[in-house]
């Protein structure tokens, strides 16, 4: 007989304001579902945005846990602490030809998604960089993940079963950006993989987010 090993899972919270009820609820169900099966509750604040970001808002989303008797077992972790692990994961992906650099400018950018808009077509990122001989690392640019052209991503969600999602409707995502910090996705998928995390239970806005993630797995 295998027995499965003990659940770790994370509330992570961005600061950019109160603990609202959707939050509260997802980390009730972290926190139940850990204390349930043995497991380990992690909470990790989620501040990389550092602009919506504050301190009012860390300190009232710990003290509303602790009014909810909401008791994590490690942490809080702060992502805002840990910008090193992740350029350093960005960097492995760029030696390994996982990502590559961008050189395209926000205007750039930006007239082609209006025109895709206009065309009535969904705004994906042409991958004009994608394929550049060698990047100058000289020049202004984000870094974005090589995704896979096609074939399909499945999230297998215990909740609302198999959803199917078309990686060409995926397009490369920036992990780093042109100021050389990392981004939210790919923060989160090098933070649940380094700490171990084996069950994520999560709002409901961030399925679309998921696909995304399982690709930088
Ligand atoms: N930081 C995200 C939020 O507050 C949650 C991230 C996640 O659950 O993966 O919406």
């Amino acid at each position: 007989m295998t027995t499965s090993p003990t659940p770790r899972t994370r509330f992570a919270p961005s600061p950019s304001g109160y603990l609202h009820i959707g939050g509260a609820r997802t980390a009730l169900f972290n926190f139940l579902y850990a204390r349930r099966h043995g497991g380990t509750f992690i909470l990790r604040v989620e501040d990389t945005d550092r602009e919506r970001s504050t301190d009012a808002s860390i300190a009232a989303i710990i003290e509303s846990l602790e009014w909810l008797e909401i008791a994590w077992d490690e942490g809080p972790f702060f992502q805002s602490k840990r910008t090193t692990v992740y350029v350093a994961e960005v960097e492995r992906l760029l030696r390994e030809g996982r990502a590559y650099p961008c050189y395209c400018s926000v205007p750039e950018l930006e007239a082609k998604r209006a025109a895709a808009l206009a065309a009535g077509t969904k705004p994906v990122y042409d991958g004009t960089c994608r394929d550049l001989p060698a990047g100058d690392s000289a020049r202004p640019h984000t870094v974005r993940f090589r995704g896979p052209k096609d074939g399909e991503t499945v999230v297998d969600d215990l909740v609302k079963g198999r959803v199917v999602f078309q990686n060409a409707e995926l397009d490369d995502l920036i992990i780093l950006r042109t100021d050389g910090t990392p981004t939210y996705n790919f923060c989160v998928v090098v933070d649940d993989a380094e700490m171990r995390v084996s069950h994520v239970i999560r709002g409901d806005d961030h399925l679309a987010n998921t696909p995304r993630q399982i690709l930088l797995y």
